[in-house]
């Protein structure tokens, strides 16, 4: 192997400053081209960003002769000066030196790539993820990850100055309630046993309260075997945080001073405080959803006022049966929007259960509509009104049960500014969304289940409502932080009390035996004066993609999952040997493809 260039700079920091100076760079070959006549330029990569190399001019006839093999991604050191460009190149850092090399050492060879090594190259996802180790060398994804290392540093640097305390929690664990499915692992050493991936460190953080630590922070990782979205991961990081002696707002306090640290560190945004908060109710009331994004408008109203008496069954039969009757207005945009697109609309919005969708759309002299046959023009103007609504404003209305409503409504606002192009990713919303309700209901289960998880408290004044069964009036001290439409965190106050606990568990239906299997060691230590105490987790992944400005999170996970949860790389997950099985007193049932 050729000797080693022990490094003295990285490409990417070559200025005019350090011409004359006899430099070594170590990087791949991200382009070489021979001018012939014994001049080669060839552009090195590294991590930092690339810079010119110039064979010829003064190098060693044999450093030319060896540069004529050089070939893209070859990894090679190279020895030389850096003078002044003649033809400057303003798009690159580096673009106004070059290096005229002494010395060429090839380190290894590479075969022709199978993507190329650009940001702008737009192979399929499977490919990129097959060669992730080529994939990352593309300048964004080094600069992606390194952005990622630097929240570490901030989000470390903040919680240590703030008192907190850094505690790894197992990732061999029992079910937590975080309610997704558990990745489980056989034990060996206790046949028929299995471990449980933790789906967050929950119930090791609480427990961390009872043991004095008082604030606790991790960078955690955690695992849900759930359907993957773009914007989910069966593996992700979380910022885990818990605190003692505290209630919602001083959680939130000190979250609010994070997050201004990060946004100002990571990038130079001053984010004012207090941040904005809606309630769940507001929020889906407003939004039609718990994540609202709020760098647009087209909220929601409610049309019950305007069409409770109309003659169009569907919206009195939807008011009748305790339904909803909402739209958005997509104010000035009805020319944007054609017949077809509006016909899409409906359809898009089948998968939430919505039935139909009713549009109206504001014309000079009059409101044309798709149900212009039951409301006569005044009645339309009186629905129009509703959202004052002027010329060239199209209107969605959905009726149905208010779940079906909001999420209709809420997929429609965000959908059609997307289309408009109102999203812009350099512009950032945060808001708090608080007072969930601390039950759902669930048709799957049917029964209730929490909405966050069941240590959340609910709030001190609907506690009566465990006693009369009305759970769906009772309200949780569980608060999102919501930034563009995702949920970037959530946390809640935890329940310290034990006798509470056992009463939310009762109306989760879970038996003693239940509760004891799954939480045993949990409820024993509130048994040994569990302080007050609550927190939240935010979701790294997320927050480092909403400050790179993609919304897919896989740029920001080194070597991330596929659509199928799989790695394409090392194809996992993987059949293995039933000798293995054997010793795992395990055995597959059916292998399905
Ligand atoms: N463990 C919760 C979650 O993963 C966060 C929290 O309540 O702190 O969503």
């Amino acid at each position: 192997m050729d000797n080693l260039l022990k490094r003295t700079h990285y490409c990417g920091e070559l200025r005019e400053k350090n011409i004359g100076e006899t430099v070594v760079v170590n990087g791949w070959v991200a382009k070489s081209r021979s001018l012939g006549q014994g001049l080669i330029f060839a552009d090195i990569r590294d991590r930092s960003g690339i810079v010119q190399v110039v064979f010829g001019d003064g190098s060693p006839e044999e450093v030319v002769a060896k540069a004529a093999s050089l070939r893209s991604e070859y990894s090679i050191g190279v020895k030389g000066v850096v003078r002044e460009r003649e033809s400057k190149n303003s798009k690159i850092e580096t673009g106004s030196i070059e290096i005229v090399a002494e010395e060429l050492s090839i380190y290894s060879e590479s075969e022709t790539p199978p993507i190329y090594i650009r940001d702008d190259d737009n192979v399929s996802g499977d490919l990129r993820l097959k060669y992730r180790y080529l994939d990352l060398r593309k300048p964004v994804m080094q600069n992606t990850l390194a952005i990622r290392n630097k929240m570490y540093h901030v989000i470390r640097n903040f919680f240590y100055e703030n008192g907190f305390i850094e505690i790894e929690t197992p990732l061999l664990a029992k079910p937590t309630p975080e309610g997704s499915r558990d990745f489980l692992v056989p034990s060996r050493v206790n046949p028929g046993k299995f471990y449980a991936l933790p789906q967050s460190p929950q119930q090791f953080k609480q427990l961390l309260m009872i043991a004095g630590f008082d604030r606790y922070i991790q960078i955690a990782k955690c695992l849900r075997d759930e359907d993957l979205r773009a914007d989910r991961q069966p593996e992700f990081t979380q910022i885990d945080i818990e605190m003692s002696y505290v209630d919602q707002e001083d959680i939130l306090a000190v979250q609010e001073q994070f997050l201004k640290t990060l946004f100002k560190e990571m990038k130079g945004i001053d984010i004012q405080l207090p941040l904005p908060r809606l309630t769940w109710d507001e929020a889906m009331n407003r939004f039609g959803s718990d994540k609202p994004d709020l760098r647009f408008g087209f909220e929601l109203h409610d049309l019950a006022p305007a069409v409770k008496d109309c003659s169009f069954k569907v919206f009195t039969d939807a008011l009748a049966s305790g339904g909803k009757v909402m739209g958005i207005d997509l104010d000035g945009c009805s020319d944007k929007f054609s017949r077809k697109d509006v016909d899409k609309m409906t359809e898009s919005i089948k998968v939430f259960g919505a039935k139909g969708m009713v549009w109206l759309r504001v014309e000079k002299d009059e409101i044309k509509s798709s149900v212009s046959k039951f409301f006569s023009q005044e009645e339309l103007r009186k629905i129009a009104d509703v959202f004052n609504a002027k010329e060239n404003d199209l209107i969605l209305i959905v009726s149905g049960p208010k779940e079906i409503v909001w999420s209709s409504l809420g997929f429609l606002r965000r959908d059609t500014a997307s289309k408009l192009g109102m999203l812009d990713p350099n512009e950032y919303k945060l808001l708090w969304v608080v007072d969930f309700p601390m039950f759902e209901w669930s048709d799957e289960e049917n029964r209730f289940m929490a909405m966050h998880h069941p240590f959340t408290s609910p709030k001190k004044e609907d506690i009566h409502y465990l006693e009369t069964g009305e759970l769906d009036k009772i309200y949780a001290d569980a608060y999102d932080i919501v930034i563009n439409g995702y949920e970037a965190g959530g946390g809640s106050i935890r329940i310290h009390d034990s006798g509470l606990q056992k009463k939310i568990f009762e109306v989760l239906k879970l038996t003693d035996e239940d509760i004891q299997n799954r939480f045993g060691f949990f409820i024993d230590a509130f048994k040994y004066g569990a302080p007050p105490h609550g927190g939240l987790a935010y979701g790294l992944d997320r927050l480092c993609m909403l400050i790179c400005g993609t919304d897919d999170i896989r740029q920001v996970i080194a070597f991330p999952k596929n659509q199928n949860a799989q790695c394409v790389m090392s194809d996992a997950p993987t059949t293995v040997e039933t000798k293995d099985l054997d010793l795992l007193s395990i055995e597959v049932k059916k292998a399905e493809k």
